[in-house]
């Protein structure tokens, strides 16, 4: 754990957030700024900078977060209509926490993907 990360201190209840889906090695809590009606983060119980940090020491955490996107799904209610999951790396992927988390996104028809700039 990184006691100057905001996302450790979610996972250690420090700061308050709205947690959907919790077990061993993953949580999902309610993106503070969502961007659609659904629109959650899913995270690893343990600290990992970004995709560029996944390792195999730590990788059973990033395959606990696969595991967990259709379990989010459901209990946020888009399993069937679909949703969008987002993981920003580093400066140019405009990554703000540096916390590795993907961003669970959906409840409404989304706009057009960006692939290319
Ligand atoms: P990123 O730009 O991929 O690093 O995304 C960081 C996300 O974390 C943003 O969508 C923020 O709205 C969200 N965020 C920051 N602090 C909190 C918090 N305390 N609780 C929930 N979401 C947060
Ligand atoms: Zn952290």
């Amino acid at each position: 754990m990184d006691e100057n990360c905001i996302f450790c201190k979610i996972i250690n209840k420090e700061i308050p957030s709205t947690m959907v889906y919790e077990d061993e090695y993953v949580c999902a809590f309610k993106d503070l700024n969502p961007v659609a009606p659904v629109h959650v983060l899913v995270i690893p119980k343990i600290h990992i900078q970004d995709l560029e940090h996944v390792n195999e020491e730590n990788s059973i955490y990033v395959s606990k977060v696969q595991e967990a996107f259709k379990k989010v799904s459901e209990i946020m209610g888009v399993n069937e209509t679909g949703y969008r999951v987002i993981c920003n790396c580093g400066e140019d992927g405009g990554q703000e926490v540096k916390h590795l988390h993907y961003h669970l996104i959906g409840g409404k028809k989304l706009g057009a993907k960006i692939i290319h700039d």
